[in-house]
């Protein structure tokens, strides 16, 4: 387990070195309820988990006043615990899915926020839609009632130089300004999720309003 204190502090010093237009995620996957709450007594609002199984095993166990965020990839037979667990899935990338996330949210009688995950880096990604298909998937969601587009998502690659997920991340912006420019009625182009702990000053440079950054808060995952 890592030291609480060197949690804390670093959740500070990504606090104050961002804009504060800028969510942080922390990105909790494999971190003891006692991290994850370090980190949200330092000012953490929202919290990412990647797999359903994880999520609902933390959840009686880690704080409840933020907000928690789905960024894994999400099987359509999880549809029904991720709309119990989550405020925001930022992980949809067919119709399929979210007409299953729909048909869940009109059981539970609940509005769920949702973000479209970009595929940016084509073949090194395996989820997402490509951008080429983007804006005709979002015109589809759009009809989905009990769903809220409010903007996109995108993973570009994770290691490497931080310089090297530039390009991935303005062609999920361009994305990004082409369809608020849609004006596409009930969605929204309000958050850009995109950037990890290598990249995230990066990403933000390049219009990121959501980041999600797990190791470079908690310490590198085993
Ligand atoms: C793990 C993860 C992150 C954070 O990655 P780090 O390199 O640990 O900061 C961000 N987004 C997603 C989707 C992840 O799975």
């Amino acid at each position: 387990m890592n030291d609480l204190k060197t949690v804390r502090e670093n959740v500070t010093f990504v606090r104050q070195t961002t804009p504060s237009g800028v969510l942080l995620v922390a990105a909790a996957k494999t971190r003891t309820a006692d991290e994850v709450n370090a980190a949200v007594d330092a000012g953490i609002k929202a919290i990412g988990y990647n797999y359903i199984q994880e999520a609902e095993r933390m959840r009686p166990v880690v704080s409840d006043k933020v907000s928690w965020h789905m960024i894994g990839h999400l099987q359509r037979n999880k549809a029904k615990k991720a709309v119990q667990l989550f405020d925001m899935i930022e992980t949809i990338d067919s119709v399929g899915l979210a007409l299953e996330v729909n048909k869940q949210c009109l059981v539970a009688r609940k509005k769920m926020p949702v973000l479209i995950e970009i595929n940016s880096g084509r073949e090194s990604n395996k989820t997402g839609v490509t951008p080429e298909n983007a804006e005709q998937l979002i015109r589809e969601i759009s009809a989905l009632s009990n769903l809220l587009v409010q903007g996109l998502m995108t993973m570009g690659p994770r290691l490497g130089d931080p310089e090297d997920a530039r390009p991935y991340f303005q062609l999920t912006k361009k994305v990004f300004d082409q369809i608020a420019k849609l004006k596409i009625p009930r969605v929204e182009m309000r958050y850009l999720s995109m950037g990890m702990s290598n990249s995230y000053r990066i990403a933000i440079e390049e219009g990121a309003t959501i980041i999600r950054i797990g190791s470079f808060l908690f310490g590198e995952r085993n």
